[in-house]
């Protein structure tokens, strides 16, 4: 009974994963991969880029390329394909890396949870190509020239009729520790790795490597997380409200849950915390839900710390210097010790946005043309993913309630079909619709032992000519936020966007009794 509703609820989350998307199940790849070594039996893999790149001439007069094998890239290249018939399009994709690691339920490696595996969120780029037809150029994009349509790149130059930019995120410790010398953000990036960009998996490896280091040593201490903060505190008086762009909300919280789950299993209770210390006074995402599950399930190992200001951290002494913005009594600085940091810092949109001449907006995302995914800068410039700014839309049950598009996988992958689909049709038959609407579910796993247990949340965007309008629910299931359908989901979420992205008909992370 309990396998017949799981397996239920699977095809219902897939079925929405799927809605847009083209998954073709005749397309199997028998792809192996081993962690480091990433091996495989598909034979075109030896050969996963196709083209060697100085100059690459023109197949067609419309030539669509686009930056970022992300979720926002690879989705708007197979929508553009699969809205042109006839072949008319030559769609390029430009991306620096071999690999992908896709970020997304990438916290449940540090549960504990032998089903999860590092391998199973390293994709490469053969079965694109050779499934949806699209070419992949494996080079790091260096320069933009918009008057005359060419990207330069490490290897080569390319002209373009349209460009779709989704290159993703980038750290900005510069902005909110000015303080740091350059060794010092290394030092940060090693010793306490925010674990918020793909980079090949490097980060989370560290994050894992750090949790075993800690078991080893005894398992005693304290696992802390700073998520990023929404604003700076210069003094009592003067705090400034800072404008990050913040990939995924909730991933500090749902990692939180995951450490948690990990302590759970290896029988630290008591000896080791999670202490997540927040600027903010709630958690910045799902609150009500994460407080249910911080309470319920793990009252003695998670501590959140609300109102929390990091001054500063001195990683050779493992100790952190903050103050506490909440208490006027405690607005003196006070230092705490740490076992194992995981600082997640401010972060911005890819430099490529700014170096593109675009207009942008605090974070550096690419302000878009009204109703358009195209810049308002240059209408032959599309932006996708984390990258892209959307300004602020009113809820529709409280329009007083404002909000942005969450910068998430979903988001990227809902926004890139639709867009792929419109630049299809805008070159192939000059007509430019506007945006109607696009969705951004987001799950977070909460407990990964036997049942799953996750968070959700579901969004859907309608977009009118005086902005979007924002739907949201997170529902609950017998009472609780929590619940084995939102686990089941993100599952069933996650092997659904990831066959249809990288073609891969059907890689589950884990096999689903
Ligand atoms: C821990 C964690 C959990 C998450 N969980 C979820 C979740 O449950 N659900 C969800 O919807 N989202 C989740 N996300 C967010 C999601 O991963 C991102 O929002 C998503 O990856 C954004 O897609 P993108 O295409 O904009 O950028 P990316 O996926 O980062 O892709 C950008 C690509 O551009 C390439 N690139 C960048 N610069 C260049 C250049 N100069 N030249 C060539 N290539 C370049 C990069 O190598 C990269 O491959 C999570 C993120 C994290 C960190």
């Amino acid at each position: 009974m309990q396998g017949n509703l799981k397996n239920m609820q699977r095809r219902t989350f897939m079925g929405f994963a799927g809605a847009t998307a083209v998954v073709a199940l005749s397309g199997c790849s028998t792809k192996t991969q081993s962690n480091n070594n990433i091996k495989t039996n598909n034979s075109i893999n030896t050969q996963v880029f196709n083209t060697s790149l100085k100059q690459m001439r023109k197949k067609t007069q419309k030539r669509v390329v686009i930056i970022g094998g992300g979720f926002g890239g690879l989705n708007t290249a197979s929508a553009i394909v699969a809205s042109d018939p006839k072949q008319d399009i030559e769609v390029i994709v430009i991306e620096r890396n071999q690999h992908y690691f896709a970020c997304p339920m990438s916290n449940t490696l540090l549960s504990g949870d032998s089903e999860f595996k590092k391998e199973n969120f390293v994709f490469d780029y053969s079965n694109v190509q050779k499934e949806y037809g699209y070419e992949v150029i494996q080079a790091e994009v260096v320069g933009i020239d918009r008057k005359t349509q060419i990207v330069s790149t490490s290897s080569g130059f390319l002209e373009y009729d349209f460009l779709v930019m989704a290159p993703g995120i980038e750290y900005n410790y510069e902005a909110e520790f000015p303080h740091w010398s350059a060794k010092k953000i290394r030092q940060a990036k090693l010793e306490a790795p925010g674990g918020l960009i793909s980079d090949a998996g490097i980060e989370h490896t560290r994050l894992i490597q750090q949790l075993s280091a800690f078991k080893e040593a005894g398992g005693e201490g304290v696992i802390a997380i700073i998520p990023p903060r929404p604003k700076i505190t210069k003094s009592l008086e003067e705090s400034v409200k800072y404008t990050s762009l913040q990939r995924c909300k909730p991933a500090p919280y749902e990692r939180a849950c995951m450490i948690a789950n990990w302590i759970k299993k290896n029988n630290l209770v008591g000896k080791a915390k999670v202490m997540i210390l927040d600027n903010s006074a709630r958690p910045q995402a799902k609150a009500v839900a994460f407080e249910e599950v911080f309470r319920e399930l793990y009252s003695d190992v998670i501590e959140y710390v609300g109102g929390f200001d990091l001054m500063d951290v001195d990683f050779d002494k493992k100790e952190i210097t903050y103050r506490s913005i909440n208490d006027d009594a405690d607005y003196i600085s006070a230092k705490m010790s740490y076992d194992v940091l995981n600082l997640i810092p401010l972060q911005k949109a890819s430099s490529l946005i700014s170096m593109a001449g675009l207009k942008t907006n605090a974070w550096g995302g690419a302000v878009l043309a009204k109703r358009r995914f195209y810049t308002i800068t240059d209408s032959k410039v599309y932006v996708l993913g984390d990258s892209a700014s959307y300004g602020k839309g009113s809820y529709r049950d409280n329009p007083k309630k404002k909000a942005g598009i969450p910068a998430a996988a979903q988001t990227a992958y809902s926004a890139a079909k639709v867009a792929g689909e419109m630049i299809a049709k805008r070159v192939l038959t000059n007509i430019d619709e506007p945006i109607k609407e696009f969705s951004a579910s987001c799950f977070s796993m909460v407990e990964s032992d036997g049942d799953r247990l996750g968070i959700a949340i579901y969004k859907d965007f309608e977009f009118t000519d005086n902005g979007f309008i924002i739907d949201e629910n997170i529902p609950k299931i017998a009472g609780k936020y929590y619940n084995i359908l939102a686990g089941e989901g993100l599952l069933g979420w996650f092997d659904g966007v990831m066959a249809d992205t990288f073609a891969t008909f059907i890689k589950p992370v884990r096999s689903l009794a």
